[in-house]
């Protein structure tokens, strides 16, 4: 479901502490102190394993027919799936949930005025690209979980119909109240365009992929080159996935057989107004007969006539009408059991269904995580045991809302929340640098990890080179010296739009999504054109980043399956805790500035004096200034972070000195135990204001954002949206999470202060 943003980049250290020469006996962080170096030698022959041709093989395989939940060819790939974990000797099964997956019935946009035009709502054979011509298999272009509806209402452009773009519209004195609206892919989790569009008001939502996005402005179109054609359309899931992921009637359970279930009426995550998306080739005659003002200049897309916003004179026709029918999920669950501690569980997963043929997403992803399960099961054979268990998913349901993940999360909840270790993500995969994003408690480690992986094309580690594209695209001269001389590269928060929703969001698992992308553009993306022919010629080709995925997963996988301390560590943590901090505050500060000069704008006359008389303007109403906040308690906890972190780097330097065979297996394991609870603590039991199944305090996707993290939600997304006692309530709850974690810590840290007494 998610497209890679390079941004997120991570990238690595001088110091990192397994990074430590072969020959050294002891580190404690990632590796076992007296076993390290075997260690190395199994993670050495286990990157040997993965084949790029394999890679190949599988996707040709998973990728020939359409394989959507609910499809003969979804189950059928499961199926196939599971049988390669077992043969390699994993013990495997699947397992099935019943969840609500709505398929389209009808599908009609039409122009009745100024000119009749009847939208396509196809995706044409193109000659050469085998698969495109399995019509009678594909879905039909629609957004997944719109509502019913027959509307008929002039049409309204508004940008990425965000909230920010709505302000625009309400200056130009445009209301989409009783309108269609259309708004462009991008700026957003596409469920939010509905669900604000309702919210203004809209009867009816269109979304379009406009060229400027991912089609002839970024190079050829396909199949001449690897963006997005006319007709190329973007299916999607509009459901409001940021109350809850999952299983629209289900929320909180595992949607299984006799699960209690919601009535549709009744459901809270379903679009508001009927949605359809449209290509740009439909698109095209709707925008370009609108009238009124002309849109702002960041509006306007790469469609060759003046982008006008309405409303009207295109009077627009819009139906949607759905099989609200349950569909079957194959999620494939396969497991290795640790030798020692066999209830503590590190996940790793990878979904397998897609909209289409999805050979980009997800089966790129999902080929990586299969080799490194054939790489297993050759370890196994040459006498590897894992110390903790180790579970491999390969989810079904992603596209729709995350749902296989979801339901096999909130089903196994109890168990998670006492045995996780870690969960470790993958999807679409591509060519270019690597990336992770996830739990700050884990970035040390993974800046580890990729500083052992090697990078295909450039031959240098993936974590030089992710370094060295930070110093060559920072933005501030400190970004570009922070990215020089930090010894670990920055991860990015997660917010959403795969499954480690929720394994983070939900149950406080820590968790990494991990991937290479950057130099793999394209416009294929939820398209019958993300196929095999379109990966084999303009993505990861050779599918030498295939099985650099593979390697980085699968190392990560084994360090922290066999470390015998965990590598968590949290004086990053702390850094980063701080930074997000002084960002809300510098959130409210831009706010009173802002609210405070444009109030003085209008006592001013500015805008009534500068604006045009001949077009409409409507000037802003004066707003009251935000109050000051009591940060305090954020400031207090974040500085217990600080320090029990700290005293946590002290005594696990002072564990090395001695040789890091310290710790005996009693403390070992309280030691564990601690560490593997401290992103739990980082949950609250009511979760996030309105939103109770999201109980992660730090980071979430926004309400209005869908897959961009915000992090410290409930004081962010409060400051923004002007909800002040709500604000200072998320201080104290955020301030109270903080402070679990610093004491969770601090018992850590004497911990291993005695071991090394
Ligand atoms: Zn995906």
């Amino acid at each position: 479901m998610y497209r890679w943003q390079i941004t997120g980049l991570l990238l690595l250290s001088a110091l990192a502490l397994f990074a430590a020469p072969a020959e050294e006996p002891v580190t404690l962080q990632g590796f076992s102190a007296n076993s390290s170096q075997k260690e190395r030698e199994w993670e050495t022959k286990f990157r040997s394993v993965p084949s790029p041709e394999n890679l190949r093989n599988y996707m040709q395989r998973l990728s020939a027919r359409p394989h959507h939940v609910g499809s003969p060819y979804d189950k059928d790939n499961a199926e196939w799936i599971l049988a390669h974990f077992k043969e390699w000797g994993w013990d495997a099964h699947i397992e099935n949930f019943d969840v609500l997956f709505p398929t389209p019935k009808e599908r009609l946009v039409e122009m009745l005025e100024p000119a009749h035009f009847k939208a396509k709502l196809e995706e044409p054979t193109l000659a050469g690209d085998p698969t495109s011509s399995q019509h009678e298999e594909q879905l039909p272009t629609y957004n997944a979980y719109s509502a019913d509806g027959d509307v008929t209402a002039p049409l309204v452009y508004v940008n990425y119909g965000v909230p920010k773009d709505y302000e625009e519209l309400d200056r130009l004195g445009i209301s989409v109240k009783g309108a269609i609206i259309i708004a462009r892919y991008g700026g957003s989790w596409r469920g939010i365009k509905p669900k604000v569009g309702a919210e203004h008001g809209a009867v009816g939502c269109l979304i379009y992929s406009d060229p400027s996005g991912d089609g002839y402005r970024e190079g050829d179109v396909f199949p001449r080159g690897a963006f997005r054609p006319p007709d190329g359309v973007q299916r999607g899931s509009v459901m409001d996935d940021t109350l809850y992921t999952g299983d629209p009637l289900t929320p909180g359970v595992g949607a299984t057989k006799d699960a209690k279930r919601l009535a549709l009426k009744d459901v809270q995550t379903l679009t508001k107004i009927p949605t359809l998306p449209l290509s740009y080739a439909d698109a095209q005659p709707l925008l370009a007969a609108l009238k009124g003002p002309m849109a702002p200049p960041q509006w306007r897309g790469a469609l060759p006539f003046p982008y006008h916003l309405g409303p009207g004179p295109t009077k627009v026709h819009l139906k949607v009408k759905a099989n609200w029918d349950l569909k079957t999920l194959y999620d494939v669950i396969a497991r290795i059991d640790g030798s020692g501690s066999p209830d503590e569980w590190v996940v790793r997963g990878n979904h397998h269904d897609a909209w289409v043929n999805g050979a980009e997403d997800p089966i790129s992803g999902t080929v990586a995580e299969m080799e490194e399960a054939r790489a297993f099961g050759d370890l196994l054979k040459q006498g590897w045991k894992p110390k903790r268990t180790i579970i491999y998913a390969v989810w079904d349901g992603e596209e729709p809302g995350l749902i296989g993940s979801t339901e096999w999360g909130e089903e196994h909840a109890d168990e998670l929340t006492q045995k996780a270790v870690a969960y470790l993500n993958s999807d679409s995969n591509g060519r270019g640098y690597f990336f992770a994003e996830g739990s700050h408690s884990l970035e040390k480690f993974i800046n580890g990890v990729a500083r052992d992986i090697d990078d295909p094309e450039k031959k240098i580690s993936v974590w030089k080179r992710s370094q060295l594209w930070q110093i060559e695209n920072a933005e501030t001269p400190e970004e570009r010296q922070e990215a020089r001389d930090r010894p670990e590269l920055r991860i990015g928060a997660l917010g959403s739009g795969s499954d480690y929703g929720a394994f983070v969001d939900h149950l406080g698992v820590a968790s990494l999504n991990l991937g290479y992308g950057g130099e793999d553009g394209g416009g294929i993306y939820h398209s019958i054109y993300d196929d095999f022919y379109w990966y084999t010629h303009f993505s990861d080709t050779t599918f030498v980043y295939g099985r650099a995925l593979a390697q980085t997963a699968g190392t990560a996988v084994m360090r922290l399956a066999d470390a015998e301390l965990l590598p968590f560590d949290f004086s990053n943590f702390a850094d980063t805790i701080h930074r997000y901090g002084d960002e809300l505050k510098k959130l409210l500060r831009n706010k009173q500035e802002e609210t405070r000069e444009r109030n003085k704008e209008i006592e001013e006359g500015v805008f009534t004096a500068t604006s045009d008389p001949q077009k409409t303007f409507v000037p802003p109403d004066r707003e009251e200034v935000p109050p000051y906040l009591n940060f305090a308690p954020l400031d207090n906890a974040m500085d217990a972070l600080t320090q029990s972190a700290q005293r946590y780097s002290k005594a696990l330097e002072k564990a090395k000195a001695k040789g890091g065979a310290v710790l005996n297996n009693a403390s070992l394991g309280a030691l564990n135990e601690l560490l593997i609870q401290s992103e739990r603590k980082l949950t609250s039991a009511e979760g996030l204001p309105g939103r109770p199944w999201y109980r992660h305090e730090i980071y979430a996707p926004g309400v209005y954002t869908g897959y961009g993290a915000k992090t410290m939600p409930a004081i962010r997304e409060s400051i923004e949206q002007k909800k002040w006692k709500l604000a200072d309530e998320g201080i104290v709850e955020v301030g109270r999470v903080l402070n679990a974690e610093a004491t969770l810590v601090s018992q850590a840290a004497e911990e291993l202060e005695k071991a090394a007494e």
